[in-house]
């Protein structure tokens, strides 16, 4: 089976765990509003119940998931064009997630890598629902039968493993109701790194703000952050080969073409030779200028709470007219005695 035999549809989410960042804008809320614009079906996604496989502060969690819609709305979602939900608001999600609980296996989630990163050397204390994670977010995406999913290239593993969980529903079931999950990883910046550590990624849970630009930094605190993001004594090369040992390097170029929307070759043609002391400025006022109407807009739209909850609200009750009828018609085809109505 393919996904042609599949209305194309985009599905993708980001947790509300506080921080929102540049990694986050550039992989992911960027490449959610190049989807909406293009002419499909667009479902984006606040995936508060993954955010609680790690402990979250409840009041904090509330306010991270407002900030968020604020912040899909600010990059340039509009609610009209595209779905807009909180996962725990759409509860097919979770039902879904539980079927796929049954239907993968323990060893593809103790492969994934997330799962070893996140628990470390302390599994036994994680939660079951961080190792269960990836089940969830196969639901998210099949609850809506979504052929097409951007993320950032750490997603990827999940997305295989959505394939997995899919073709394992089809076969045990002799059915072809789940598609086959396209992710789309694509731009200059699929994975943003660290601005203190090159072979970490930027994120939202690393301890250190100065290892991430978040979206409710002002400018002058994103200037001093690339001023001080770590980097090599060498001059910039002309040409992407060069990059390819200096990872520090290499990201702030993949941030500058992401930002300025020009391939890596293009920037290193205008900006080859010149010292980080000249690149840095640079890049600090690219991104002031693409990022600062961003946190200004989310700023606002903080102090329209009615207005936020209303957006939630309207965008669940679209988004179980699809995904209610699909879970009824997989309960009845694993054997649940259901409505008579299908
Ligand atoms: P956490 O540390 O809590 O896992 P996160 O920063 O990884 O937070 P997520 O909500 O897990 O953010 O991911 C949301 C989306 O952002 C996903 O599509 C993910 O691939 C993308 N993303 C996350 N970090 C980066 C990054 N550093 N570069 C590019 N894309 C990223
Ligand atoms: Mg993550």
């Amino acid at each position: 089976m393919t996904e042609t035999t599949f209305t194309p549809r985009v599905f993708s989410g980001i947790q509300p765990s506080g921080n929102l960042h540049l990694g986050n804008y550039l992989g992911a809320l960027k490449r959610f509003v190049d989807w909406q614009d293009k002419d499909m079906e667009t479902i984006y996604c606040m995936v508060d119940l993954h955010a609680i496989t790690v402990w979250q502060d409840p009041n904090d969690l509330k306010k991270a998931t407002r900030e968020l819609c604020a912040g899909f709305i600010a990059a340039g979602l509009d609610p009209e064009k595209s779905i807009l939900i909180n996962q725990s608001q759409v509860p097919e999600h979770a039902q879904l997630a539980w079927v796929f609980n049954c239907v993968a296996r323990m060893g593809w989630m103790q492969r994934m890598t997330q799962w070893k990163d996140k628990a470390g050397k302390n599994q036994q204390n994680a939660s079951l629902g961080l190792l269960a994670y990836p089940s969830l977010m196969a639901a998210d995406i099949l609850i809506y039968h979504a052929t097409h999913v951007p993320v950032g290239e750490d997603q990827k593993q999940h997305l295989e493993l959505t394939r997995d969980i899919a073709a394992k529903f089809n076969h045990d079931y002799g059915v072809d109701y789940f598609p086959m999950t396209e992710p789309v990883i694509e731009g200059a910046a699929t994975r943003v790194m660290s601005l203190r550590d090159g072979s970490k990624k930027m994120s939202k849970s690393d301890p250190s703000d100065a290892s991430r630009i978040n979206l409710t930094d002002d400018a002058d605190t994103i200037a001093k952050k690339i001023r001080k993001a770590k980097t090599d004594p060498e001059a910039l090369p002309s040409e992407a080969k060069g990059l390819e040992e200096r990872p520090e390097a290499r990201n702030l170029v993949n941030i500058y073409a992401a930002l300025a929307e020009q391939t890596v070759d293009q920037v290193l043609a205008d900006v080859g030779g010149r010292q980080f002391s000249e690149f840095k400025p640079m890049l600090a006022d690219l991104a002031v200028s693409k990022m600062a109407p961003i946190s200004t807009e989310m700023a606002r739209l903080m102090g329209e709470q009615d207005e936020i909850d209303r957006i939630l609200s309207r965008g669940s009750e679209r988004a179980r007219e699809i995904t209610a009828p699909i879970l009824r018609k997989t309960y009845d085809i694993i054997g649940m005695v259901g409505p008579v109505s299908l």
